[in-house]
């Protein structure tokens, strides 16, 4: 029996979900929590770059091996324990259909199995695991291995989307799958969105891009076009914004670029009420609550301004722009707020919008300064907060007490 087969911390995505995270156990907002992002151990680069050749499958990985034994007890080592360990793709050399592929996998399993079972691995594909321009066939060869490409699941009111980024590299090989990921995605979209997650993140190989939306095409970022469509999928310029009043919902039906001032007030027909189950409105200015059937939004109204919420009061509502208090911005920009990757084994990352793409190091071959090493993602009610250490850092020292002090905040 495979280190697969024998379960533990190989809980493999299925179904388009992990069950190591009950969806109803796992919906709601608990309070901040960690986890550990790695990326590229990639069981054979090194020696394969050393060699100068790197589309050879890479015939030694003695070294990434020691390198991920390495990452596996600093998780396991840390205090409180991680929410989960995520691996960001390329997790070995070999290209589907070369040789040492299955050894490089076989060892890697062997190490990973090493990492504690209450910690649950999650696994992205990389273009070295799927092949640049995947197929079905490897594509079904990365689920029987390590399970769904591309799945989502929530922790502790967080929705964590894990994609497989080859589809927007070059699907020329496998069209209807491309589609049926995009489709998926759009639908999970729409679900963050309904059901007001804490967050929204997403774990993919390649980068959107490693410094700047605008960058140049190149190896290691995902061409303009692409990266400007998913990225504006991601952060979502056209949700349907869901806000509360008092005693009634709204939706808020602008693009976050339209909103309005949220000391004047939303402009007319931008807001439906939603009471009862079934939408009234248009909003009229000046009517009364009574007879749109909502009766709380004389007390407050809340609504999403550059992606917070704002809570209004009746008088700052009706002081119109000469509300002395500014209005209490919180909740969190709408869409996805974070994107983690890797592949480009070196740190680096920017924002697009409310987007932050963080590229990590990778654990095996380094292409730059960086060291071998893993991310620390905190998550709290506000904000995600990650610090990238190096593998002898992270197990010697574990985390530094400000990452700590902010898992602490209620
Ligand atoms: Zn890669």
């Amino acid at each position: 029996m495979s280190a697969v087969e024998a379960g533990g911390v190989f809980r493999r995505a299925r179904g388009r979900t992990l069950d190591a995270f009950p969806s109803e156990k796992e919906r709601e907002w608990k309070g901040p929590f960690y986890f550990i992002q790695g990326a590229d151990p990639q069981f054979g680069l090194m020696k394969a770059w050393s060699t100068g050749n790197c589309d050879s499958g890479g015939d030694e990985w003695g070294q990434e091996i020691r390198l991920t034994e390495q990452a596996v007890q600093a998780v396991n080592k840390l205090k409180p324990r991680p929410r989960f360990f995520v691996l960001c793709g390329d997790l070995i050399h070999a290209m589907p259909g070369t040789p040492w592929r299955k050894e490089q996998t076989a060892d890697l399993q062997r190490v990973l199995a090493r990492v504690d079972s209450d910690i649950p691995l999650v696994l992205v594909s990389g273009n070295h695991d799927l092949g640049n321009a995947p197929t079905p066939e490897t594509v079904a060869e990365f689920q029987r291995t390590w399970g769904d490409d591309y799945f989502s699941f929530w922790v502790g009111g967080v929705l964590c989307l894990v994609l497989n980024s080859q589809f927007w590299y070059d699907a020329s090989r496998c069209p209807a799958l491309k589609q049926a990921q995009d489709q998926w995605l759009d639908q999970q979209l729409s679900i963050a969105g309904q059901r007001e997650c804490q967050h929204a993140i997403v774990f993919q190989h390649i980068p959107l891009f490693l410094q700047s939306i605008d960058e140049d095409d190149d190896y290691f970022n995902l061409t303009k076009s692409v990266r400007r469509e998913v990225a504006d999928k991601l952060v979502r310029a056209d949700r349907v914004h869901t806000v509360r009043a008092s005693n009634s919902s709204m939706l808020l039906v602008t693009p976050p670029r339209q909103l309005p001032d949220p000391l004047k007030g939303p402009p007319r027909a931008s807001l439906r009420f939603l009471h009862g189950g079934h939408t009234r409105g248009p909003w009229k200015e000046g009517s009364s609550t009574r007879s749109n059937n909502c009766l709380g939004w004389e007390m407050a109204w809340s609504c999403q301004q550059r992606g917070r919420v704002a809570e209004v009061t009746r008088r700052q509502w009706s002081s119109r722009g000469k509300t002395r208090a500014r209005p209490v911005l919180q909740g969190r920009p709408p869409g996805v707020t974070a994107v983690f990757s890797g592949h480009y084994h070196r740190n680096a990352g920017g924002t697009y919008q409310n987007l932050d793409m963080v590229v990590s190091s990778a654990i095996g071959c380094q292409l730059g300064q960086d060291t071998h090493g893993l991310r620390v993602v905190v998550v709290t009610a506000e904000k995600i907060v990650h610090r990238y250490y190096s593998l002898d850092e992270l197990s010697e020292k574990g985390i530094e007490d400000d990452l700590m002090g902010l898992m602490k905040e209620k």
